[in-house]
């Protein structure tokens, strides 16, 4: 975003502004969809659950992963509903349920939506016999992580060799397993990555479909679709050919492939703008202290593993500093080795590429509330 048009946001509704793109929002959902023309992208909403985010993505054609009741509610209650008429199951066309563990009073709720939810253990199918017997299943896959900002492996995903034996089990116990689902860890900048658990899903669907279950047919090959963060994030174009090819090698023309990108969608497309509340000299370098820490926007430095860079809308030469939240915790540290001008109070600083699992895991601490969120370009 421009600075004068930050600035100005800033000077009208105070800080600390979220301020959200929907531009961006757009431009991000064109260019998944622009380099994998076979795959429907699923927004999992945990990255930014803002219904006017999900609004904005559902125009575009997008369909949503949810993995709790508030969020498949926060969906439901923001997408216009599709003609029952047509399909049973249209629901699974816009929501997946991508929590492999679910309570059996969510299942209850859940269970007359007739979900698409995932799975990987024999409990969680007993569960969902009992609790929601009207739902279809995605069971999901242990895949390797390496080299992801934020691993997900060790949580969830039944291990390859007992994957056919989940399957068979669910169909024996009269649900219906319609697909393969897998993760390969957030910002996942190792595309061997993916190309591995492509390769794991397609035998497991071979294995599956020599078995007899032929109705397993979508494969969902999850998020995990890096940001531009840095200049060190190849382009997403070659992380979609290398995707494209080994689909067209591995999965039969007629499958339906689905995507769960949550980062990829919204990291770029917020930008957060701060003010100094407060300056020292400390251990020879200077201090600032900002409205918004680690509690609140910046929590992605804590939860996600993601480190934001601070930029100043004044010019002149560049210090080493550090900034600190607002919070009386030492650990609401932003940086220790920021590069910032002198800086004032009353300043204002601003933090660009922060839409993704920032605001969404922001807390009252302290008693300091979340940052103000505003849309823009809507
Ligand atoms: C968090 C999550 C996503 C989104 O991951 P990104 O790395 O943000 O794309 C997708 N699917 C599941 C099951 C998740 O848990």
């Amino acid at each position: 975003m421009r600075q004068d048009t930050l600035k100005k946001l800033a000077r009208e509704h105070g800080t600390p502004l979220f301020v959200v793109d929907h531009d961006v929002l757009r431009r991000n959902y064109a260019e998944f969809k622009k380099h994998l023309p076979r795959v429907q992208a699923y927004y999992a909403v945990k990255a930014n659950p803002d219904p006017a985010i999900v609004r904005t993505l559902y125009r575009m054609g997008a369909s949503f992963d949810v993995a709790s009741m508030p969020e498949f509610l926060i969906v439901h209650k923001n997408i216009e509903h599709l003609p029952h008429t047509e399909r049973q199951d249209w629901i699974w066309d816009k929501i997946i349920y991508a929590n492999p563990i679910k309570a059996t009073e969510t299942l209850e709720q859940l269970d007359q939506y007739k979900p698409l939810v995932t799975y990987d253990n024999l409990e969680e199918v007993r569960k969902v016999r009992r609790h929601a017997p009207h739902a279809g299943l995605a069971l999901r896959l242990k895949v390797p992580n390496t080299g992801a900002m934020v691993e997900l492996s060790s949580k969830f995903g039944a291990p390859p060799g007992e994957a056919v034996d989940l399957i068979e089990a669910a169909f024996r116990a009269g649900l219906v397993v319609e697909g393969i689902s897998f993760h390969v860890g957030s910002q996942c900048t190792n595309f061997e990555n993916y190309v591995q658990a492509l390769n794991l899903a397609s035998n497991v669907f071979k294995e599956a479909w020599s078995r007899g279950f032929e109705q397993v047919k979508i494969l969902d090959i999850g998020g995990g679709f890096p940001a531009p963060y840095d200049a060190n994030v190849k382009p997403f174009r070659e992380l979609a050919r290398r995707l494209n090819s080994e689909f067209n090698r591995l999965f039969p023309k007629k499958m339906e492939i689905l995507a769960e990108p949550g980062r990829f969608m919204v990291a770029t497309a917020a930008t957060l703008v701060a003010k100094v509340i407060g300056k020292k000299v400390a251990d020879g370098k200077p201090s600032y202290y900002i409205n918004d820490g680690v509690y609140h926007t910046f929590s992605g430095i804590i939860f996600d593993h993601c480190q934001y860079h601070l930029k100043a809308f004044k010019q002149g030469p560049k210090q080493i500093c550090s900034v600190f939240g607002p919070t009386c915790d030492a650990l609401d540290t932003i940086s220790l080795a920021e590069e910032l001008p002198d800086l004032r109070l009353g300043d204002l600083v601003y933090s660009e590429n922060i839409g993704a699992y920032s605001h969404a895991s922001s807390t009252y601490f302290n008693g300091f509330p979340p940052a103000k969120v505003i849309h823009v370009n809507q």
